[in-house]
């Protein structure tokens, strides 16, 4: 046996022992730990490619969880890692503070919509979702005792069908049916929903849609300290496009009742919906908004927290004294040197003619689709492609078949969709809807 061929045979060995562990010792997201679906092992992954440890190398449609703009493995992001990580990677955040912090707080001051001056970065999405929370409840509890009034406003109120993320105050104001409140039912703070936006984006609006909405405002007003919603786009909830003036009334709702709204920005911020962020399709800024997954350009985990200065000086005020929140590694500096990084690239890289021509390009690819007998409905916005079917899709099998036509699309429910890296092409893109077409033609890849 040549020497080669024996070290395949051991790395072979080495990656199904590694593969083994995984599946018995190792927790996936919403995975069984009992019969857990597979997992594919990755060695490396460059551009708009994810290297398997077998070989196939795929194009990515996910960009890993929506979170990866420019591409794995970018020589600039890679770069500006390097550089910190030669400075320092981390320091507390308690009475020591650093550029690369507060350029990224900066930029994002000037980059979001108007009114939204102070900061919070924080480690991931959902705890970023619990800081509005928290903030918008230590607001009214300061202004309560600031103005010597008795506390009412406590609870939220949001539209069913969100997704906000996976710790306890997120989850409260996730759908309670996706989100299985009735698991956790006793110990979840009890919020108030609204039926879901039902009409859709670029169709004829008409203020019914909001009529449950206007009525729960009304009926509750004094015991809302906030109204939580995704910009435009329900995005785990089935990758639905609503109509901007939903979001318009939001505003309006919240000003006339004295309600404060927190947008959550995390999966449409920084251009996916092909406006900056979100809000900007109904010209309306929030009081508070949420941001994570692309922050880094999907190096590192980080999110941010931005509120007006009203807000942010109430707490201050407070009987506190100060907010109530500061994790270990807030502020970290490896994330915001490569956040800094990612959002330049977006500028350099002309982030708006990137989306437009992805929008372009997956209308055109997806419009034959819509025929399609096991199709429901596709739908476009901005670098999301959505592809609802008729029947839910069998996830260990179309992921197999996925991966054997060259391509990472992870479909849940009857959703098929991708979400790839602004800097894929248009080749790219056509392969991964060949992928789709494909495995749409195939009963076993259905249930
Ligand atoms: C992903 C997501 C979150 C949660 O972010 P994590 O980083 O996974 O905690 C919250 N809100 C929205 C809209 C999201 O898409």
């Amino acid at each position: 046996m040549s020497k080669k061929h024996t070290d395949v045979t051991a790395s072979k060995q080495i990656n199904a022992d590694l593969l083994q562990f995984d599946k018995e010792h190792v927790w996936h997201p919403y995975t069984s730990m009992s019969s857990p679906l597979p997992s594919y092992l990755v060695e490396s992954a460059n551009g708009v490619h994810i290297n398997l440890a077998s070989g196939e190398s795929l194009i990515d449609g996910m960009s890993s969880w929506w979170s990866v703009l420019h591409g794995y493995n970018h020589p600039k992001l890679n770069a500006a890692l390097v550089e910190q990580a030669g400075k320092m990677s981390h320091v507390m955040f308690g009475g020591l503070t650093h550029p690369s912090a507060i350029i990224l707080c900066k930029k994002l001051i000037q980059l979001t919509p108007a009114g939204l001056d102070k900061v919070f970065l924080c480690d991931s999405g959902s705890v970023s979702v619990e800081v509005a929370m928290k903030m918008a409840l230590q607001y009214w509890h300061s202004k309560a005792h600031l103005e010597n009034n008795a506390l009412t406003k406590t609870k939220l109120l949001t539209v069913k069908n969100g997704y906000h993320g996976d710790t306890f105050a997120a989850m409260s104001v996730c759908d309670p049916v996706t989100g299985m409140h009735q698991i956790f039912e006793q110990v979840l703070m009890q919020n108030y929903f609204a039926p879901a936006p039902s009409i859709n984006f670029g169709e004829q609006w008409h203020d019914d849609d909001t009529k449950a909405l206007r009525q729960l405002f009304n009926q509750h007003h004094h015991e809302l300290a906030a109204f939580i919603i995704e910009p435009i786009v329900q995005g785990t909830g089935g990758m639905r496009f609503y109509h901007p003036q939903y979001l318009k009334t939001c505003r309006q709702l919240c000003d006339q009742y004295n309600v404060l709204l927190i947008v959550d920005e995390i999966a449409t911020g920084f251009g996916r919906t092909g406006k900056l962020f979100a809000c900007e399709w109904a010209d309306i800024s929030p009081d508070i908004i949420c941001l994570g997954k692309t922050l880094t350009g999907g190096y590192m985990t980080l999110a941010a927290t931005l509120c007006t200065s009203d807000i942010a000086n109430t707490i201050s005020n407070g009987e506190a004294g100060c907010f109530m929140h500061g994790p270990t590694f807030m502020g970290n500096a490896l994330a915001c040197a490569v956040a800094n990084v990612s959002i330049d690239l977006l500028f350099e890289n002309n982030w708006q003619l990137q989306v437009q021509t992805i929008e372009k390009s997956l209308k055109e690819l997806l419009q034959p689709l819509k025929t399609n007998n096991r199709v429901k409905d596709t739908r476009v916005l901005g670098s999301i492609g959505a592809i609802e079917c008729l029947q839910a899709v069998n996830v260990a099998v179309i992921q197999k078949r996925f991966v054997e036509l060259g391509v990472w699309i992870r479909p849940f429910g009857t959703l098929i969709y991708i979400i790839p890296p602004l800097i894929i092409t248009t080749a790219q893109l056509t392969t991964l809807v060949n992928a789709i077409t494909t495995v749409l033609a195939e009963d076993k890849c259905f249930i």
